[in-house]
């Protein structure tokens, strides 16, 4: 099984074009949470060479602004074609990588495919407006320039999709990119940066050399591209900590930040909500991908008239979910990440205990041996919102509390720090309607009669307060990657100041 797992990388890798000595002989060990074994060596790159790439994505930059926008979209749609004719090797590569179930490693490709596509459509629509002038004689324009290199920070949980919803958008836009992914998923990226390369070939000339680059390393390659100002935009997704130290560096230096940071996600099951659906939707909102989405459901008030008939169910299902190596059977919860991500999901469990919780489940299972770190969700029926309920704990933990109004379980839902993902279960148009109202969920998300996590492309994507304000993905997000200039146009004969200021001065004329 050991030797047989790095050998499948290596022939993954060598299909989807990653040349042997990025991956073989470096100093970055990878090791696959499905069994702890390592499956490469990375080579990092120094501190000079990043700061080398950095100009040379600068100067790709001068080249792809002026390559029209539909044109630019022409080179994001061969990268969606790359990806749908390697979505199987790429969709592996991510199982092994980071442990998903192999039809989440398969969505997450599916999800580049999508914002390829969604990019591909926006690289005709990048529409500025037209304004009234107050002036006679006057137009008023707002229009949309690229911005320069937009640096993209990834967390290990979405090792390729997070730099696909930002770089598709900001190659359209014009914009070169530089990407720092995280040091634990090294490989999907070196893969991703491949398939970008094979794209750029069959693209042609306009494509820049360094439109797409790739800083393998650790933490100090990422604060050295934050605190460089030959990159502009700072597009950093990962925990509220690394997003609070990037946030304040960038700012420092006028930069603009794109924060997309950790949730505390929360779902409302109300007396009117359909049980079964809500049943199912629990399950997947807090379980699927070993409860490692930033969406994940972690907090559940459920309505104390149904508490007693859902809850019981619950840990039934709790009790009954199938946790192991997805590559040899059919479970539906994988590994977590490593050994830290098991801790801090045991010290969680134990806060909780202190603090009057009941826990069932949580506890290690033994799959692999000692060297990887499967953990059976654990669903903690707690009697107050405390300790370790108000944190981000990165591990399928599920706070369950009771509740007797809607007002008491918004307010609850909305006391936290986070403010990344939300949603309720009900039939009541008004209680729907509450919660989705200014008065309602405070988060970026707020769905209904669903789980908070599995986002679709189309919509923004993102959080408030500690999660950071970005939003990266669908509609309208694609302005952040972009610079606004107002343009007011003068087509006449005199000159009207606006405010009705007036500035005559003589020697307008020959005679003066
Ligand atoms: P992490 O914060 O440990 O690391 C994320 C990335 O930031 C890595 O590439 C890391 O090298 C880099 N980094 C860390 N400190 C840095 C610094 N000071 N300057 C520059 N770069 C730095 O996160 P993780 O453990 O990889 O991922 C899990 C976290 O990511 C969770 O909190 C999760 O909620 C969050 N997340 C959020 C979203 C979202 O869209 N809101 C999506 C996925 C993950």
């Amino acid at each position: 099984m050991t030797a047989s797992l790095r050998s499948e990388v290596t022939t993954l890798l060598d299909s989807l074009g990653v040349s042997a000595d990025l991956y073989s002989g470096g100093t970055l060990a990878v090791t696959s949470p499905l069994t702890g074994e390592r499956i490469a060596e990375v080579a990092e790159i120094s501190a000079d060479e990043a700061k080398a790439t950095i100009g040379r994505a600068a100067e790709a930059f001068k080249v792809w602004r002026r390559v029209p926008a539909p044109r630019r979209g022409e080179l994001v749609r061969l990268l969606g074609e790359e990806l749908r004719a390697n979505k199987d090797a790429l969709g592996r590569l991510v199982t092994l990588e980071v442990g998903k179930v192999p039809s989440e490693g398969l969505g997450e490709v599916q999800e580049m495919i999508d914002i390829c596509d969604f990019a591909v459509g926006l690289s005709r629509q990048l529409y500025g407006l037209t304004i009234p002038s107050e002036r006679p004689d006057h137009r008023l324009t707002e229009q949309w320039h690229p911005v320069g290199p937009v640096g993209i920070i990834s967390a290990f949980n979405f090792p390729v999709a997070v730099w696909s919803w930002n770089a598709a958008l900001a190659l359209v836009c014009g914009d070169s990119v530089i990407w720092k992914p995280s040091e634990k998923t090294p490989l999907t990226a070196l893969a991703m940066q491949a398939l970008f390369l094979k794209a750029a070939a069959r693209f042609g000339n306009d494509a820049p050399a360094a439109l797409s680059t790739l800083l393998v390393g650790g933490r100090d390659i990422g604060e050295l591209m934050v605190e460089d100002r030959r990159v502009p935009v700072i597009s950093a997704t990962g925990s509220t900590r690394m997003g609070r130290d990037v946030g304040e560096r960038v700012a420092r230096r006028f930069g603009r930040s794109i924060l997309e940071l950790g949730g505390n996600n929360a779902s409302i099951v109300t007396p009117s909500a359909d049980l079964d659906l809500t049943l199912r939707a629990v399950a997947f909102g807090a379980m699927g991908t070993a409860g490692q989405r930033c969406t994940t459901l972690r907090r559940l008030f459920v309505h104390s008239s149904v508490y007693d008939t859902l809850v019981p169910k619950l840990v039934n299902v709790y009790r009954g979910i199938s946790v192991g190596n997805p590559i040899e059977g059919a479970a539906l919860v994988g590994p977590l990440i490593d050994a830290a991500s098991f801790g801090m999901m045991q010290d969680s469990l134990k806060a909780a205990v202190d603090a009057g919780g009941t826990v069932h489940g949580g506890t290690r299972v033994d799959v692999n041996g000692e060297a990887s770190f499967y953990a059976r969700p654990a669903l903690v029926e707690m009697p107050s919102q405390v300790g370790p309920v108000l944190e981000e704990t990165f591990a399928p933990i599920l706070y369950v509390m009771k509740y007797d109004t809607l007002d008491e379980a918004v307010a609850l839902q909305n006391d936290v720090v986070q403010g990344l993902s939300s949603s309720i279960f009900a039939t009541d148009i008004r209680e729907v309607e509450q919660f989705l109202s200014a008065r309602g969920s405070d988060c970026g998300i707020a769905n209904v009669n669903m789980g908070p996590s599995g986002a679709e492309i189309g919509g923004a994507f993102g959080g408030e307060k500690e999660t950071g304000g970005g939003r990266e993905s669908g509609s309208d997000s694609w302005k952040a990657y972009m610079r606004r200039q107002t343009n007011a146009i003068n087509y006449g004969r005199t000159l009207p100041l606006a405010q009705g200021v007036t500035f005559d001065v003589d020697g307008g004329s020959a005679e003066a």
